[in-house]
């Protein structure tokens, strides 16, 4: 399938992908798919520019158009699209939040997630296979507990497991009497699992392509224009381009674009890593994270294990990581799951994290009239991708946050009302 098209200027309305349009295409030598989306000029100017073609960029123009009728608007990429943290993460996606601003956002984002291929026509696998958080000691269960009980005031499913039923889900940790993490039990929401990444840019590229969204890939903002204090359009490394309202959607870079419109966010932007092992036969259908060792863990598609653990701790624009926290990742990995020891690490890579003040995201308008963000997303913003673009096009199409991301405006931080889930304080490396 032919994913990245350099010119066509075409809209191709009815391309859908089908069993037929599968079958036509492979006896026909998979020469004739339609190119997914074009990659147009840009035009003088557009009624909305988001800035950065990530998830949440181009899913907030995938929901403008589909949602709000909104056509004219350009989402404009520095590299490829779908090229930052989209496509690094660890592809977890679930909603076992506490607080209810973050449950009710999140759960929204996973009944999207739902839906979310049938409705883009683009297969993102979605994968609910279950994400259980470990405790290891007794009282880290009860904590688990209540929040799995609030949770369930929300209307999300969770499901307390003890130790043998955690043996029975996840057999091959270590659950000897010398385990270096003992296994108390766990937290496991059964609708949560994961998605491929770069199918979930590329799915929302091709949705909104095919609804008349301009793409613009290899279109670095370099300053954003104001008159009489309100924006009127974006510098970008192809010219000048008019708008008359901005989203910034640009994770780790939020700090930067915001200072183009002379604004200081409450984000830090800290490096975080991910790696994968060679891959194997299917030995791990559950995704497993552990706070104690901060680690999370599942098995790709292809079959690699895959990693993640904790930020390196300085801040940073490198997309590059560094050796002593591949170690500790790998540490932890072997100390729960000993398998892991005899497998081979094949790649790691890194990508840069806009964290928050309050671990939370911040989605709705900036103190600059027509500029909006969409960000502070820290470990946690692609299972918030379907959720986050919707809410996000909202705000963009009636100048206003929906009532679900009204809690997660910037004011909030003026107001004192911060949704600090973890309790970790003002000390976004920690969240
Ligand atoms: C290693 C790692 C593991 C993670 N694991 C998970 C996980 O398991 N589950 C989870 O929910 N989240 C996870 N995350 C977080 C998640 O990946 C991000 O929160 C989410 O992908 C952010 O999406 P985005 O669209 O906002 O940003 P991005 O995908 O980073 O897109 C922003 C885009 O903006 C572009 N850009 C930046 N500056 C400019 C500019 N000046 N002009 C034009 N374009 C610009 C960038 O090139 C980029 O393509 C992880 C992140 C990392 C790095």
């Amino acid at each position: 399938m032919l994913l990245h098209a350099q010119s066509a200027p075409v809209i191709v309305p009815n391309m859908a992908y089908s069993i037929f349009s599968l079958l036509r295409n492979g006896l026909r030598g998979q020469q004739n798919w339609p190119q997914a989306w074009r990659s147009p000029p840009p035009q003088r100017d557009y009624r909305i520019i988001i800035i950065g073609a990530g998830g949440h960029g181009l899913a907030t123009a995938y929901y403008l158009a589909k949602e709000h009728g909104i056509t004219d608007v350009a989402v404009l990429e520095k590299g490829w699209l779908g090229g930052g943290n989209t496509g690094r993460n660890t592809t977890i996606v679930r909603s076992n939040y506490m607080l209810k601003p973050n449950a009710l956002f999140y759960e929204l984002a996973m009944k999207l997630w739902e839906g979310l291929s049938q409705d883009l026509n683009y297969n993102v696998m979605f994968s609910q296979r279950g994400v259980l958080n470990l405790a290891h000691t007794p009282g880290q269960l009860e904590a688990f507990a209540q929040r799995g009980n609030a949770m369930r005031l929300n209307d999300i499913d969770a499901k307390i497991l003890n130790r043998q039923q955690v043996m029975e889900r996840v057999p091959n940790m270590d659950y000897s009497a010398s385990a270096r993490y003992p296994i108390a039990g766990g937290l496991l929401q059964p609708r949560g699992g994961t998605a491929r990444h770069d199918a979930v840019a590329w799915g929302y590229a091709r949705a909104a392509d095919a609804r008349g969204v301009d793409i613009i890939q290899n279109c670095e903002v370099t300053g954003i224009r104001r008159e009489g204090g309100r924006v009127t359009g974006v510098e970008t490394s192809q010219g000048f381009i008019g708008a008359q309202k901005i989203g910034i959607a640009v994770a780790g870079n939020s700090g930067r674009l915001a200072a183009m419109a002379d604004l200081r966010l409450p984000i830090e932007s800290h490096l975080l890593q991910a790696m994968v092992t060679e891959p194997v036969k299917p030995c791990m259908d559950t995704v497993v994270t552990s706070g104690a060792t901060h680690l999370y863990i599942s098995q790709t598609g292809h079959g690699e294990v895959l990693m993640g653990g904790d930020l390196d701790f300085y801040t940073s624009y490198a997309q590059r990581g560094n050796l002593p926290r591949i170690e500790r990742v790998v540490q932890a990995a072997v100390s729960l799951f000993p398998f892991i020891s005899r497998l081979r690490l094949m790649r790691t890579w890194g990508g840069v994290m806009d964290m928050s003040m309050d671990g939370s995201p911040i989605i709705g308008p900036l103190p600059v009239p027509g500029l909006f963000m969409n960000g502070g997303w820290c470990y946690g913003g692609f299972k918030a991708t379907p959720g986050s673009g919707w809410c996000f096009a909202w705000t963009l199409a009636k100048d206003e946050p929906h009532p679900l991301n009204a809690e997660f405006t910037l004011d909030r931080f003026q107001r004192g009302y911060v949704i600090d889930e973890k309790g970790a304080g003002a000390d976004p490396k920690l969240h």
